[in-house]
């Protein structure tokens, strides 16, 4: 055994939110690289199917089980085929969040029903698919990893539906480690600008895609691949000791 046997992710079920691109998309990849069975689910039915394509061509079992976080039945259905087809869940990555348009600007400009669709999604997706997995996971052990965001450690403007769902998300980080120690390890992950799909407008844009570089230290976006290293560790057994925690991976950016 070395150091590095512990980053083994055999025999462990994964199951991703939002794991069909972007940021979930290098997560599933990595744990199927890592030897885990893993779950890639979204809402779209075509891209579930890829992605799971994709990690399968990497050795993972996989199931194909398009997924609406915010839907409790859609949640419970997942988890019942997860439980039934692979044995249950044995990490958990709450990674599908949304942005939408509506949520942008000063306070006066949120749409209520954005703000309530962005906190029912980031925060809300995350809480029920942590409390519907709770079965096999709290009986079994295993670990959560909450995709929170610099959003959630500070203020962000013109942001606020979302910095405020990525707050909650880190106190429920920490108030379910609590719960669920000493068998249950959650953690979050707060990365800082990814390149991804729901970065492309704001990285288009000349004037904000400087004003996120000049305040980060590594001076660009990151790949989604550099959030899925973390993810591994933390979902392995390296971090046996790691609970309640919230990992930055922002090329530096709350350093300043
Ligand atoms: P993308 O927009 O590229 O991907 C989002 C994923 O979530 C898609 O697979 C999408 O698929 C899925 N999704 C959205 N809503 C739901 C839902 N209700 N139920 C199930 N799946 C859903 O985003 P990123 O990869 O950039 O972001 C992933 C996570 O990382 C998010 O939580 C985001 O807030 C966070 N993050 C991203 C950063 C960045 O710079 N990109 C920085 C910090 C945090 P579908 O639409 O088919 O459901």
């Amino acid at each position: 055994m070395t150091v590095l046997d512990d980053f083994d992710l055999s025999g462990s079920v994964a199951v991703v939110t939002g794991g069909t691109r972007g940021i979930g998309r290098a997560i599933s990849e990595a744990f199927a690289a890592a030897g885990a069975d893993v779950v890639p689910t979204a809402r779209t039915e075509a891209a579930v199917d890829d992605a799971v394509e994709a990690v399968r061509d990497r050795g993972a079992s996989s199931l194909a089980c398009p997924t609406d976080v915010t839907d409790e039945a859609s949640v419970e259905a997942l988890f019942d085929r997860v439980d039934d087809e692979l044995g249950g869940a044995d990490v958990v990555v709450n990674n599908a969040g949304i942005n939408p348009d509506g949520a942008l600007g000063p306070p006066e400009a949120v749409d209520p029903e954005a703000f309530d669709a962005t906190v029912d999604a980031n925060l809300g997706g995350a809480f029920l698919c942590a409390r519907t997995a709770a079965r096999t996971l709290v009986e079994d052990g295993g670990t959560v990893i909450n995709i929170a965001s610099v959003g959630g450690i500070v203020g962000l403007p013109r942001q606020h539906p979302y910095v405020a769902s990525k707050h909650g998300l880190v106190g429920l980080t920490k108030s379910m480690a609590l719960d669920w120690a000493p068998d249950v390890r959650v953690n979050a992950i707060a990365p800082g600008y990814v390149s991804t799909e729901l970065t492309e407008e704001l990285e288009a844009d000349e004037d904000l895609r400087r004003s996120v570089l000049d305040r980060t230290p590594q001076r660009r976006f990151a790949d989604p691949e550099e959030i899925a290293g973390p993810a591994v560790f933390l979902a392995s057994d390296a971090a046996s000791f790691v609970t309640g925690e919230c990992l930055t991976v922002d090329g530096g950016w709350t350093a300043r």
